[in-house]
């Protein structure tokens, strides 16, 4: 196929996708009701965990590359690798290299401003109301550039899509595990030093084994002491006990994924006794081969044992995927009603760190839409 075609015909497979009307090759997704899909689309809904850079869609790729004349090979082949694994990875390691070429193709402050406009405008035609934008400042530091130039220009791209789209945004700066504890207190310091223009949580992903949470106690005290908010990715690669070990240590407010915590009944017991919020991104766990199959997430599970449940995307444009669609997809997997759609919507709205009144606003606005 001649290559202008080809991207085309990429262009429109992943449209298609990331709409949730075709069936894409990691899931079996049962046919949505019309009704389903109408009713998730007009929930007003909240995402906690999705990274900035993991949400560059291929037409921004494009877009990104094209003005620069530069790496437009790189973005087709990146492209196109992902068309043909139907967004899946072999291995973790996988996913991590190909988040490393889509990052090193973030050259300026003015690349990650287009990704955060970009993402901003895919989220408010989701009907998404408010994010935490997760940044991985590890990555811009790991790059030598200047996260505080990188930093103020995502901000001020989210302020100005917060004006024209109504949607709000807020930031959470993630160091890297394996990178130890010097780099992750150089992540938050300059958290601390946006803790005024947005940023409201310090958080950690990575290697969970090759950065385990004894390393960053001292580093989530000071985050604390500072008056920032804490995340931690966790059972998303590792066992159940790093699941215990980022609450009972790290006294991370909510975990990004959980997964593992089902197979130890007392680290469901903690998550479910400290109502600790999981982040769970179910295509993530799929593509990144931590799940054979969505249907394999304890989803029913942690909801059954009453943990707080929220919906996210993690890296949307790398997993094909999108804030409707995980949910149309949580609703066919699990046979999940509209009450208990609008209850994750919920507990998303409660486990943000948004100011009470403005969690209050939403959570009406949510009990509103749901009821029309
Ligand atoms: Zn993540």
């Amino acid at each position: 196929m001649p290559a202008n075609r080809r991207c085309r015909h990429i262009e429109e497979s992943c449209d298609e996708w990331q709409a949730g009307r075709r069936r894409l090759p990691q899931s079996k997704m049962i046919q949505k009701e019309p009704s389903s899909q109408a009713f998730i689309a007009r929930l007003p809904k909240v995402e906690l965990h999705v990274h900035l850079e993991g949400s560059a869609r291929p037409e921004t790729l494009r877009e990104l590359v094209r003005a620069k004349g530069r790496h437009e090979t790189v973005v087709e082949e990146w492209i196109a690798a992902r068309e043909q694994t139907g967004f899946r990875y072999p291995h973790f390691r996988d996913f991590i290299n190909s988040f490393t070429a889509i990052t090193l193709l973030l050259e300026t402050p003015a690349d990650y401003a287009l990704l955060t406009t970009r993402l901003c405008e895919w989220l408010a035609e989701q009907n998404v109301r408010y994010a935490e934008v997760t940044l991985s400042a590890g990555v811009v530091l790991w790059k030598k550039q200047s996260l505080e130039a990188v930093f103020e220009a995502a901000a001020a791209a989210a302020r100005e899509a917060e004006k024209r789209l109504g949607l709000r945004v807020q930031w959470i700066l993630d160091a890297i595990r394996q990178f130890g504890a010097l780099h992750a207190r150089q992540v938050l310091q300059r958290a601390a030093r946006f803790r005024h223009e947005g940023v409201v949580a310090f958080g950690i992903g990575g290697d969970e084994a090759r950065g385990p949470a004894e390393l960053f106690v001292e580093v989530y005290r000071e985050s604390r002491e500072l008056g920032l908010h804490t995340t931690a990715h966790a059972g998303e690669t590792a066992g159940a006990e790093s699941v215990r070990k980022a609450v009972e240590l790290l006294g991370a407010e909510r975990l990004g994924h959980g997964l593992s915590a089902a197979r130890d009944p007392e680290v469901m017991a903690l998550l479910r006794d400290r109502q600790v919020p999981l982040e769970v991104c179910l295509s993530s766990n799929v593509a990144t081969g931590s799940l054979a199959r969505v249907e394999d997430h304890p989803l029913r599970k942690f909801l059954d044992e009453g943990l707080v449940v929220t919906l996210n995307t993690d890296d949307p444009a790398m997993f094909g995927t999108s804030l409707t669609r995980e949910f149309g997809l949580a609703a066919d997997s699990f046979s999940l009603g509209r009450e208990t759609l609008v209850a994750l919507c919920e507990n998303a709205i409660r486990a943000s760190f948004l100011e009470e009144d403005r969690k209050r606003a939403l959570a009406a606005e949510l009990r509103q839409a749901a009821a029309v």
